[in-house]
């Protein structure tokens, strides 16, 4: 085995769980490499309703364990990553006769408030909606509201930055790498991975694997590790749709469908309203995963119920479907599968240990990874202590507060950027912003124009930086410039960055 490279441990997966385990696990001692076989988050990662949220709608499904965790959680993340993640308050308006009543709805705000150590976010409240400015956007149809708190994630960001400070503490993090056969002895692991451009082949050892393949961790199980007809995950699609907004308030909605679902609909990128989601089994590749016909008039007709103007599928700018890898607790209704997470190791017959994460969510991703050290601690001795409670991710390096006074240093550091492009450019990297602008001194610095606000220095940054690649990375996940760009713009970025 000799001029293998050896490590602690390997990570198979990109998403929000792979990148969160690497990143902790590197910071505590351990040698850790983890391989991607696409981009980062290109999985279920970038394709979320994109909330740091205590789920309200688990609450009915009595999961006060995951409740609890993802509430406290709120304000860990918000503090350590506040360029990508924000307060949002959320409106509920109810009537009588709705899916549930006041008092339910009330009972459970309340333990929303209490459970999770709730300091910063604001505490719900009750609106009037005949004079609450929330009722002008919707149908007459309310006469009251509960207005209360979650946050808002750049998802596919959150993935990249946890992977970025991962590699800035020593993690080898490999995209387009396809974890193609893994076997074990009793002193560690042999993984082949594959280069998915050229094809070409190597291998790496390690003394734990970790499997944080998602929606595909049951494949990894079979193809990888040889086991057959692995069932853990359930896979649940949901899609969203993008609408140009439809209300002008920073205020996202929260509706209660008739059906006993919920929809979201969120102010996203200023100038849209996104729209989800749906909850359905899925059996197909989750590479393909794709809004279908129904889901979209699902959506449409849903929102359509409450909006006084009509969203219909012509309103449509852009959709994305996922797939919930859930861990299959043996739930009838899609929508009952518990939302909690399972660790699950597997060290059979004294050979080197393989841990299993089967469900998660991006909100619990950081207590997921603490869970998940603790198993590692145990199977291959304990380095350092837990640390990522109080440990700002990339670019995220100042107080909550401080928030309006750094995106003005940055503004007046590069007064020619026009300043939705500050903004933007403040929300997306935090004080890294001053990194990928640099000496620039007038627009003509930043290089030639893709379109919207896209600048070369960006396009460089992000593949420099954050692993991008292609197009898409940079236009849907590491930016959401995709809304504002034209075809031919998307395609004269792809022809400068195959020159
Ligand atoms: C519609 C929807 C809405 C959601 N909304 C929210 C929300 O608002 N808030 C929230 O907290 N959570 C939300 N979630 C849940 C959350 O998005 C997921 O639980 C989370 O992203 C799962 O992350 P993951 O890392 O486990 O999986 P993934 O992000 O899918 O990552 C797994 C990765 O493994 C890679 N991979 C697979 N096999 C291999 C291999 N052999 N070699 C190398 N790489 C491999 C894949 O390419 C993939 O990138 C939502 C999910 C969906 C679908």
């Amino acid at each position: 085995m000799a001029g293998i490279p050896a490590f602690d441990i390997f990570v198979i997966g990109g998403g929000i769980n792979g990148c969160s385990i690497a990143r902790d696990a590197i910071g505590r001692g351990y040698s850790v490499a983890l391989a991607e076989m696409n981009d980062l988050a290109s999985g279920t990662s970038s394709r979320a309703t994109k909330l740091i949220h205590g789920g309200l709608r688990y609450l009915e499904y009595y999961e006060f364990r995951l409740v609890r965790e993802a509430l406290m959680e709120r304000e860990i993340l918000w503090a350590n990553a506040p360029h990508i993640i924000a307060p949002m308050r959320f409106i509920l308006p109810f009537h009588k006769g709705g899916a549930r009543p006041a008092w339910l709805l009330r009972l459970g705000l309340f333990l929303y408030d209490h459970l999770g150590g709730r300091k910063k976010l604001a505490a719900t409240r009750t609106l009037d909606m005949k004079r609450d400015a929330a009722a002008k956007p919707l149908k007459p149809l309310f006469t009251k509201a509960f207005e209360y708190s979650d946050c808002w994630v750049d998802d596919a960001r959150f993935v990249v930055l946890n992977a970025r400070d991962a590699a800035d503490r020593g993690a080898e993090i490999y995209t387009r790498t396809k974890v193609v056969k893994a076997s074990r002895d009793k002193t560690g692991w042999l993984i082949t991975l594959q280069d998915v451009h050229s094809g070409a082949t190597r291998q790496i050892r390690t003394r734990l694997l970790v499997n944080a393949a998602g929606p595909w961790a049951d494949k990894v199980l079979e193809g990888v590790e040889g086991e057959k007809h692995a069932h853990n995950v359930r896979l649940v699609q949901g899609s969203h749709i993008v609408i140009r907004k439809k209300f002008d308030d920073s205020r996202a909605y929260f509706f209660q469908n008739n059906d006993g679902r919920i929809i979201f609909a969120i102010p996203y990128e200023q100038d849209f309203t996104l729209i989800g989601t749906t909850d359905q089994d899925y059996h197909g590749d989750p590479a393909k995963v794709a809004i279908t016909q129904s889901e979209t008039d699902y959506l449409c007709e849903a929102a359509s119920e409450y909006f006084r103007e009509k969203v219909e599928v012509s309103d449509i700018v852009w959709a994305y479907s996922g797939v919930r890898p859930l861990y299959d607790d043996g739930a009838s209704q899609a929508q009952e599968a518990t939302r909690d997470y399972v660790l699950k190791e597997d060290v059979s017959g004294g050979l080197a240990p393989l841990v299993n994460v089967f469900g998660g969510k991006l909100t619990t991703s950081r207590r997921l990874a603490e869970h998940m050290l603790e198993k590692i601690e145990a199977l291959i001795g304990k380095k350092g202590a837990s640390w990522t409670d109080k440990a700002a991710l990339t670019g995220g390096e100042f107080a909550i507060a401080d928030y309006d006074a750094e995106l003005a240093k940055l503004q007046k550091a590069y007064s020619f950027l026009s300043a939705s492009h500050a903004a933007r450019l403040f929300r997306l990297y935090g004080l890294k912003a001053h990194d990928l602008l640099g000496q620039a001194k007038t627009i003509s610095d930043v290089g030639e124009h893709f379109g919207a606000d896209l600048y070369e220095r960006e396009v460089q940054y992000l593949m420099s930086h954050e692993w991008a690649q292609t197009a898409e990375d940079i236009v849907w996940r590491r930016t959401k410039l995709g809304l504002r760009m034209s075809a031919d713009e998307v395609e004269n970025l792809k022809n400068y960055l195959v020159k």
